[in-house]
């Protein structure tokens, strides 16, 4: 229903819909339980047979309403809270991905994603191939195996900045008959929906620009609600077979286009138990009422931010796809007309070192492991997270050793910069 509004007022009105009474703002939920009246009614719900609430681990309705807003922003038919963007991955990948069978992934994505997929999925069975994700049609097809379930990239990686070409990552996946799974944090449904160009899975960590003020660590998962999960219905046992931990039920004959989210919360969740709080969901809900507003002003941001940048002699390479000389400007206008997301990355003249003084000169931006904040914030991946690894190693990995990666926030873009400019005078 809510799919019809816009954007701006899914932000503000989505997910809770408040009857006579009842309070205006979401409430907290912090029960881990609900009461019945009958010992019936209470094993109905454990049958799947009725809707409604018996334990925090499987559904809130704190979290629920959040999820309902997200799914609606999406344009997707249902969505799931997870405690975090890991665990919305591995969920998204684990409901249909068991031992024995392989998954796609675009090389370029976030640090935590490849690590679970190239080391933890292994060990539990599942492989990954990697692929460029600019490689050609052709070569991307050539890694798919009669045992291959999905396909997976992210909408603007992080840290790497390159852009997905969905409508090209979607054909492919379609052609081998899996699910387009795409982690869309960076650019929020407020700049890209990938439904609309093909996807059928989004991700979130919504610790990012959704929640936006860095108080909460969360993930989302989105279905559209469009794959089409029986024509494949060999690939996928556990969506279109009896699961025999609920008295043989199958999930996409009882519950239609909710087969994929039904079976991520009633099965995974139930057994893995990575559930949001419901305070963090309320923190991520007030966070989301602003994110049509917060976005546009991160993008402009950004924009001046990297045109100065690019402007600066002491600077010796920006990445934004937002610049006209990127390689993603063309994909990134294509699929995010109106502003990509405030993390640019860039190097200076002198490397390494003249990065470390650079940062330690910053006043207004704040040195911490996060990205998509309100404040603007660096890190120097060479000296933070990828600490451990040689230069060379760095280079292999995708991250300059002169890389630092700078997200910015919403403050007045005039005071950003000049805190830039006087922690250049300072390094060089
Ligand atoms: C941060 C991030 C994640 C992981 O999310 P957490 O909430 O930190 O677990 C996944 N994907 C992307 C693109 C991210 O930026």
């Amino acid at each position: 229903m809510e799919n019809k509004f816009h954007p701006e007022t899914i932000c503000i009105q989505g997910g809770w819909n408040p009857q006579k009474g009842e309070p205006r703002v979401l409430p907290i939920y912090q029960s881990t339980t609900f009461k019945y009246e009958t010992s019936e009614q209470m094993a109905r719900l454990f049958d799947l047979e009725d809707n409604g609430y018996f334990y925090t681990r499987l559904q809130n309705p704190t979290c629920d309403a959040v999820a309902a807003k997200i799914a609606a922003l999406e344009g997707g038919v249902a969505g799931m809270l997870t405690s975090s963007g890991q665990a919305a991955n591995f969920y998204a990948i684990f409901n249909i991905c068991s031992a024995g069978d392989h998954f796609i992934s675009s090389s370029t994505i976030y640090g935590g994603t490849f690590n679970l997929f190239g080391v933890t999925m292994k060990k539990l069975g599942i492989e990954v191939t990697f692929i460029d994700p600019d490689a050609s049609e052709k070569e991307i097809s050539a890694a798919f195996k009669p045992n291959t379930k999905a396909l997976f990239g992210e909408t603007i990686s992080n840290p790497g900045l390159t852009v997905l070409d969905i409508e090209k990552f979607a054909r492919i996946a379609h052609n081998h008959g899996v699910p387009l799974i795409v982690d869309n944090t960076f650019a929020t449904p407020i700049n890209c929906r990938p439904f609309e160009w093909g996807a059928d899975i989004v991700t979130h960590s919504t610790t990012k620009y959704m929640d936006g003020h860095a108080t909460s660590v969360g993930g989302a998962i989105v279905d559209s609600g469009n794959f089409d999960w029986n024509a494949h219905a060999s690939k996928f046992p556990g969506l279109t077979e009896p699961d025999d931990s609920y008295h043989g039920l199958t999930y996409t004959k009882k519950f239609g286009k909710l087969a994929f989210i039904t079976k991520a919360t009633a099965q995974v969740m139930r057994d893995l138990g990575s559930s949001q709080s419901p305070q963090n969901a309320f923190l991520l809900n007030l966070g989301l009422e602003t994110l049509h507003l917060r976005m546009p002003r991160h993008c402009e941001n950004a924009q001046k931010v990297a045109e100065y940048l690019q402007s600066n002699p002491k600077v010796a390479w920006v990445n934004y796809c937002g610049l006209e000389n990127n390689k993603y400007y063309t994909l990134a206008k294509k699929y995010m007309p109106n502003g990509s997301c405030g993390v640019i990355s860039f190097g200076l003249k002198g490397g390494r070192d003249i990065a470390i003084r650079f940062m330690d000169n910053l006043k207004l931006a704040s040195i911490v492991t996060h990205v998509a904040d309100a404040r603007t914030s660096v890190l120097h991946p060479a000296s933070h997270t990828h600490r451990q690894l040689s230069d060379e190693q760095l280079i292999e990995a995708g991250v300059a050793p002169d890389l630092i990666r700078f997200s910015v926030g919403i403050e007045n873009a005039d005071d950003i910069i000049a805190d830039i400019k006087q922690a250049l005078d300072k390094a060089i």
